[in-house]
């Protein structure tokens, strides 16, 4: 017999496997390139080649002992040292190793901030639509997880439903830009406002809210576009990232957490999560993917494939007839299903051989993620299912 947690995380996640196997299903029938997978999240782009060649450099050069030995729990001092200058050169900061703890991706990083910050029955404030998985992040650590409802059209965060929904047991509001599954970016006058309610509500209640934010799709953003440094506007932020986009490495579970020194208690938090790491069962962040992203961390994201998809997508779709705003990062077309019940809506499109994520899973119904991380090949050869797919609602 399992545990009554798992049993309801095993059912929650049939509707995700039920798509996997679908989508196997289907390109058994008609070949896998007639199916247009949108479904999930594995960047298209190819890992930079400098990846490569350093991972064959420290295979080669490096001694097997060292290679091979478990790290600091925290990661190796050197690696986190040339994150910390990274950081400093491109945000103007003065972090040190000390402000860095290397995780496993950002999944990681979510399970270790949160173990290390709450307590079974305190909040986790977060924004509709969400990652999935927040739910059973909060769930690891027996917190409550609740989300201020979606604000369409444009996603921003709703601000005063967030200040009415804060309360004494709220120790993190999570956020996550470039967001998955909308797309948008907050801009910086957001944050900024965002801030200032955090600071108020600290105050009110005379308690410390830590701010999350979830940044593996920072380097994803279009146009031009900055994603705004979120510790610099509010002094209990911590970011979580993750080179699994960034770097094309989501296999290698590779990221960090930043935890700067203004935070409050945050010598315990540092000591706290370097231990939450270990006694996570994830020990230390692979010790060869630490070596290399420290060698790579100064390489550029090629966003210009994924503006191409989203630009192609975004044209196509809108002329169809689809309602949906234009992504300013990360790889997700957020778009209305043409019904209300965006899981039929998803059902029909599998008749086109389109597998798309319905909207509820992100906590937001009625609304439909295209994740556009895919081969070029597969968005045109998809466009006339996505026109079908339209024309079936007109004629009814
Ligand atoms: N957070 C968000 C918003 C994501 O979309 C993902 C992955 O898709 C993650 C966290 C987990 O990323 P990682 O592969 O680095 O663990």
């Amino acid at each position: 017999m399992i545990s009554t947690k798992m049993k309801e995380m095993v059912e929650q996640s049939a509707a995700l496997s039920a798509m996997f196997t679908e989508g196997k299903r289907l390109a058994e029938i008609y070949g896998a390139e007639n199916v247009y997978d949108f479904g999930i999240g594995n960047p298209n782009v190819p890992a930079p080649e400098t990846v490569r060649s350093a991972a064959m450099d420290l295979l080669q050069h490096t001694d097997v002992l060292q290679l091979h030995s478990y790290t600091d729990s925290s990661g190796i001092p050197a690696v986190r040292k040339a994150i910390a200058d990274n950081l400093n050169r491109r945000f103007g900061k003065a972090y040190t190793e000390q402000n860095l703890i290397m995780t496993v991706g950002a999944a990681g990083g979510l399970n270790v901030i949160c173990k290390t910050l709450l307590d079974a029955g305190e909040e986790i404030l977060t924004f509709a639509p969400y990652f999935g998985e927040y739910d059973n992040y909060a769930k690891n650590v027996g917190a409550v997880l609740r989300a201020v409802p979606p604000n369409p059209p444009d996603f921003l965060p709703d601000l005063n439903r967030m200040a009415e929904m804060i309360t004494q047991r709220t120790k993190v509001v999570l956020i996550n830009s470039p967001n998955n599954p909308t797309g948008v970016i907050y801009d910086a006058e957001t944050i900024a406002k965002l801030a200032d309610v955090l600071e108020q509500k600290e105050k009110e209640f005379g308690t410390s809210i830590y701010l999350i934010s979830d940044e593996p799709y920072r380097e994803l953003a279009y146009d031009g576009r900055q994603v705004p440094d979120v510790t610099t506007y509010y002094h209990n932020a911590i970011v979580v990232y993750s080179y699994s986009k960034s770097l094309s490495l989501p296999g290698d579970r590779i990221g960090y957490l930043l935890i700067p020194s203004t935070v409050d208690a945050f010598e315990d938090v540092i000591m706290g999560a370097g231990i939450a790491n270990r006694v996570l069962g994830f020990v230390n962040a692979p010790a060869l993917q630490q070596m290399i992203v420290a060698r790579c961390c100064e390489e550029v994201t090629d966003v210009a494939f994924y503006n191409g998809n989203r630009d192609l997508l975004y044209q196509a779709l809108r002329e169809y007839g689809y309602e949906c705003a234009k992504p300013q990062g990360a790889f997700y077309l957020f778009v209305r299903a043409l019904e209300e019940d965006d899981v039929a809506f998803c059902e029909r499109a599998k008749q086109y051989r389109l597998l798309l994520t319905p909207g509820s899973a992100f906590g937001c119904k009625g609304y439909v993620r295209i994740s556009y991380c895919v081969a070029r090949k597969t968005i045109e050869q998809a466009l006339p299912s996505f026109l079908a797919l339209a024309e079936s609602y007109q004629k009814k």
